[in-house]
C-alpha cells in the first residue's frame, strides 16, 4: 500500500454486477485512489453466475482503469480489508431498507475492525430500481436485462 493511499473495498455478491453497482464505484473513484471490488465467495446464495464469471464480467468493465481491481474472497470482509491494507468499506444505498441493513453491518464492523471506516453512497435516482435479483428474475423468464447492465456488457457471455 502506498503511503497515505486511500483505498476502499467494495464488497458484494455481484451476481451479476449492475449499472447500479457501477454508479457506486464511479462515485467512489472521486473519493478513493484505489477501489478493490471484492466478490464474496462464501455467502453464495442461489447463484446465477459462477464466481469466476462474476470476476471476469467486472474485469471486462474496468480493464482500462488501473484504479479498480477485482478479487474474490472468503471469510469476513473486515479480515480481507486488513490483509489487503484497505482502510475503507464502500457500500451503496438505494432506500431505507438498504440503509437499515447497511447500518447493521457497519455497527458490527465498527466493533470488530475499529480502524476501518464504512462509507455509504447514495444511488443516483435512475438506478434505484436496479438489483441483481431483478436481473436474475428477467433471465429466468428468458428476457435480456440489457438496460440494467453496464454499457457494452452482454450478460449472455458470462452465463
Ligand atoms: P450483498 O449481497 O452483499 O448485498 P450486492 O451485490 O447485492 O451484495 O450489493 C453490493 C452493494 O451494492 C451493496 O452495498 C448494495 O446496497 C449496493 N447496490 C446494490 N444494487 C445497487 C444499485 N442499484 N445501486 C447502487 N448500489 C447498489
Amino acid at each position: 500500500m502506498a503511503r497515505n493511499e486511500r483505498a476502499a473495498l467494495f464488497p458484494g455478491s455481484f451476481d451479476p454486477f449492475t449499472k447500479g453497482h457501477k454508479s457506486i464505484v464511479d462515485q467512489g473513484l472521486s473519493l478513493f485512489d484505489r477501489i478493490v471490488i471484492g466478490v464474496g465467495a462464501n455467502t453464495e446464495k442461489k447463484g446465477l453466475l459462477t464466481i469466476e464469471n462474476r470476476i471476469k464480467l467486472i474485469g471486462d468493465i474496468y480493464s482500462g482503469n488501473p484504479a479498480v481491481e477485482v478479487q474474490s474472497y472468503d471469510g469476513l470482509t473486515g479480515d480481507f480489508c486488513r490483509e489487503q491494507g484497505l482502510g475503507f468499506i464502500l457500500r451503496g444505498m438505494r432506500n431505507t431498507v438498504d440503509y437499515e441493513y447497511e447500518r447493521g453491518i457497519m455497527l458490527v464492523n465498527q466493533t470488530l475492525f475499529p480502524e476501518i471506516t464504512t462509507v455509504l453512497l447514495f444511488t443516483p435516482p435512475e438506478y434505484v430500481a436496479i438489483s441483481s435479483s431483478t436481473i436474475r428474475e428477467l433471465i429466468s423468464f428468458g428476457r435480456d436485462p440489457i438496460q440494467l447492465m453496464p454499457d457494452n456488457i452482454d450478460l449472455k457471455n458470462y452465463l
